[in-house]
């Protein structure tokens, strides 16, 4: 006889892993599946650091939800007694135009977040690690920093099971299907019921629901990590996370030395190549390199030293850039987040609250209006944006 379990979480990962604890907490039977190990290194949540800021460009609506995902964090960390997240102030540097420079002020704006705004001059001499052109201005924001991925999974999974929730590495899930009565899940080792399924799949989202009826793009990103010149300079406590805003949208961004992982971590963000996850080329190409040193040479010319690492990563891009958190539109019971775009992990706290809140009510209170899947039925009558 198969057993049963209130809600089955599909995929540990960033998102899934908060899923996990969220549900255990409020006294939820869980059973979390995960086909890697726990945490692993074949999806999107590794690379030892991920950007956490405030100032949100991308749109001011994030901002409520980022202010709740910090409380979050410190909650995480002091429950789990584990240091997960590193304060450093972030600099966001460009000209005052572009996306990064513009969208940032209009959150700190909206949102009265603490900024300072920096002409070229001023700069050279608070950041003398970058040679930035004179039309460049830089935005300081002091909340912000960086999480570490592998130990936020980490710590979600363990007080996910403290909490009594069941997890399983290495157990992929192979089929699923609801009906009126509940739903049943089929994984490579075994068949499950539930009266719910969560999906956190990430890259294999498309895989596992088939009719969202949107298209998840998969792309092949690249994370390098150097050795700086003066090393001094880089590491935490004297450098910020920042990030570089171009002409056409993407970024180069990086973070402080510290001792998760050795060197200075750099990379771009914009959509790789279209790849299958199941099928991702993992060993790091030439051209990978190709895509963050011109940038060290151009704005970091200290920190332009040997490459120690090159590691690649997904991104899996929703049709807008922006998250999809929702229940499916077909299946009763099923409740999915996706679509994180390259720049969903510091969320993964909060979307973990708010799936539970969707699991278990239906609904939340938490603004995540702006992500839910029907924006795309409006996307043939005009351009969808979030607010
Ligand atoms: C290079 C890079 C840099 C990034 N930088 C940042 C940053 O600085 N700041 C930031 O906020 N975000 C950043 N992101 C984005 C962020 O890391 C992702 O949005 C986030 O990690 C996605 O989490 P997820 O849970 O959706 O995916 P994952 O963590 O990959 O989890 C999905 C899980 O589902 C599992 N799964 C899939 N199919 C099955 C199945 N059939 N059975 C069982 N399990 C299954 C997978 O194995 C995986 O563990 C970055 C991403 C990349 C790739």
């Amino acid at each position: 006889m198969s057993r049963h379990f209130d809600t089955i979480v599909i995929g540990v990962g960033g998102m899934g892993s908060a899923a996990c604890y969220h549900l255990a907490r409020r006294g939820v039977r869980v059973l979390g599946i995960e086909q890697f190990d726990l945490p692993h290194d074949r999806g999107s949540s590794h690379g030892f650091s991920r950007m956490i800021r405030t100032a949100y460009y991308e749109h001011p609506s994030y901002v409520p939800l980022l202010q709740r995902a910090w409380g979050l964090w410190k909650q995480l960390e002091e429950e789990s007694l584990s240091k997960l997240l590193h304060v450093t102030g972030g600099l966001y540097l460009g000209t005052r135009e572009c996306e990064l420079i513009a969208g940032s002020l209009t959150a700190c704006r909206q949102h009265v977040l603490a900024h300072e705004l920096h002409d070229h001059r001023e700069l050279a001499g608070l950041f003398p690690q970058f040679r930035v052109p004179e039309t460049f201005v830089g935005l300081y924001e002091y909340q912000a920093g960086f999480l570490l991925p592998e130990l936020c999974i980490a710590a979600h999974v363990d007080l996910a099971m403290r909490h009594g929730a069941e997890i399983h590495g290495n157990e992929a899930v192979v089929k699923w299907k609801t009906n009126d009565r509940g739903a049943t899940v089929t994984t490579t080792r075994d068949t499950y019921t539930a009266d719910e399924i969560v999906f956190c799949g990430g890259a294999w989202t498309s895989k596992l629901v088939r009719d969202l009826g949107i298209e998840l793009l998969v792309t092949r990103q690249a994370l390098g990590w150097v050795q700086p010149l003066r090393r001094d300079r880089f590491q935490l406590g004297a450098f910020p996370v920042w990030a570089i805003g171009h002409e056409d949208a993407s970024l180069h961004y990086g973070f402080p030395m510290h001792a998760e992982a050795p060197g200075l971590k750099v990379a771009r963000h914009a959509p790789g190549m279209p790849v299958d996850p199941d099928a991702i080329e993992r060993r790091p190409h030439r051209e990978d390199e190709a895509s963050f040193r011109p940038i060290l040479r151009e704005y970091l010319p200290e920190a332009d030293g040997p490459t120690l690492s090159v590691r690649i990563c997904m991104y899996t891009n929703s049709p807008d850039h922006h998250f999809i958190i929702d229940r499916h539109p077909q299946h009763s019971r099923v409740t999915f987040a996706c679509g994180f775009s390259g720049h969903g992990f510091k969320f993964a706290s909060v979307v973990g609250e708010v799936v539970a809140d969707l699991a278990m009510k239906g609904r939340t209170t938490l603004p995540v209006e702006f992500l839910g899947i029907s924006r795309f039925s409006a996307v043939e009558s005009g351009p969808s944006d979030p607010a």
